[in-house]
């Protein structure tokens, strides 16, 4: 049975992401860091509907906890393999460069490069193994693209996911793995809970914040057949604000 593996699938882009690869019949793995409640909510609403969901706990961003947690779900499901990686888990911790502290620096770039790498890493033999290949979407960011003042260890973090994506794309290619990314503007999560909402949404030309369900439908296309030839992109969704 082919499976997908959410990263920070407990609450917003992630929980979107989850919902909808259980409506396209995908079993989902939902990982998460801290935040059992959330976690366990995302599995009882995809359970309630009919989908299959399970939890794994673990910090992308620690080699060794990536690597148990994945080895023991494969030790649980010797005939089953992860073809659907979202790795969307990431965090925000913003400040000007020249007050930033050296834990907001590698705490962001650990959590989405790094977590990035270890989480791929480990699944992407298993993807390219099989007939079937796989599908991997990597969560970047308008702020990979164009840089943002105040973010530099954010955008800097997506800029590399959004690079690692180009340069994977062609090492998976001819095993059936295609591996994108998607770069969303503003998008109404707790990650944005603390932003000047009222402000930032007149910079938008759609005058509004995304709603994590249009960014999980695009998610759910590349997951899909219809984007079998897509590879290497990276997807804009950001209602017009580039
Ligand atoms: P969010 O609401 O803050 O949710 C973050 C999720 O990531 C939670 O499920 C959290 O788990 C998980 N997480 C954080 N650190 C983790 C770690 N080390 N290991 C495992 N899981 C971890 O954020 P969001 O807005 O949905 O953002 C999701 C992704 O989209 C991020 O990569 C973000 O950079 C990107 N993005 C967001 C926006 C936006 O406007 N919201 C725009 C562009 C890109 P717990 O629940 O356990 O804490």
């Amino acid at each position: 049975m082919k499976y997908s593996l959410v990263t920070g699938g407990s609450r917003g882009l992630g929980r979107a992401v989850c919902i909808k690869l259980a409506q396209m019949g995908i079993p989902v793995i939902i990982n998460y860091q801290s935040n059992q409640q959330a976690a366990e909510e995302v599995r009882d609403i995809i359970i309630s509907n009919g989908g299959e969901a399970s939890l794994l706990k673990f910090n992308v961003a620690d080699k060794e906890e990536v690597s148990a947690a994945l080895e023991a779900w494969e030790k649980e499901h010797p005939n089953d393999y992860i073809a659907y990686l979202v790795n969307n888990a990431g965090i925000r911790r913003d400040n000007v460069m020249f007050m930033m502290p050296d834990e907001d620096w590698h705490s962001v770039i650990n959590t989405t490069l790094n977590g990035f790498f270890y989480v791929t890493r480990h699944l992407l033999p298993k993807m390219m193994m099989r007939k079937h290949g796989g599908r991997i979407v990597n969560m970047a960011s308008l702020s990979g693209l164009k840089g943002m003042a105040g973010q530099t260890n954010y955008s800097a973090a997506k800029a590399a996911l959004i690079g690692a994506t180009k340069a994977l794309a062609q090492e998976a290619a001819a095993r059936n793995v295609t591996v994108n990314a998607v770069a969303p503007g503003f998008i109404d999560t707790d990650m944005t809970k603390d932003l000047p909402q009222d402000e930032l949404k007149q910079l938008v030309p759609m005058k509004r914040f995304g709603k994590p369900e249009e960014v999980a439908a695009l998610v759910g296309f590349l997951c899909s057949d219809d984007s079998s030839y897509i590879t290497g992109e990276v997807i804009s969704i950001n209602g017009g604000l580039y």
